[in-house]
């Protein structure tokens, strides 16, 4: 990691990103990181996280834009990757209480490989 004071040690992304906590490594670059989510909600289910500690969606800014736009280019060759761009999928970000972010470190869920409900919540 190029730069280890934009983690938090008390998150569970960031010790992921760090090697810390084990994870199901799908991707990697220089900005991004991609593993399989510990209690799937779909057969594929994926998660994308940024390798800088950024609370959520509510803390994006012009200063990380590029940043995320660039994780969405991830999700995509991701998707590709597992098959799941024929078919289709769910790209669903958390952000707070009401939508009950359980993690607080940005991150894209990538959902796929079934057939799901029409309802958004
Ligand atoms: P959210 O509720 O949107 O904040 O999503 C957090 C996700 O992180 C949940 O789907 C969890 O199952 C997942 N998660 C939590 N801890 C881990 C972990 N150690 N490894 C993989 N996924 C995790
Ligand atoms: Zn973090």
């Amino acid at each position: 990691m190029s730069d280890v004071l934009r983690f938090d040690d008390n998150c569970v992304f960031c010790k992921i990103i760090k090697g810390d906590i084990p994870s199901t490594k799908v991707y990697e670059d220089n900005l991004c990181y991609a593993f399989r989510d510990i209690n799937p909600q779909a057969p594929t289910h994926i998660l994308v996280v940024p390798k800088v500690h950024i609370t959520s969606v509510a803390e994006v800014d012009r200063h990380n834009e590029a940043l995320v736009g660039h994780m969405f280019t991830v999700i995509a060759k991701i998707a590709r990757d597992e098959g799941l761009d024929e078919g289709g999928y769910r790209v669903i970000s958390n952000c707070g209480p009401d939508a009950c972010q359980s993690v607080p470190h940005l991150h894209f869920h990538i959902l796929g490989g079934k057939k799901m409900r029409e309802g958004m919540v």
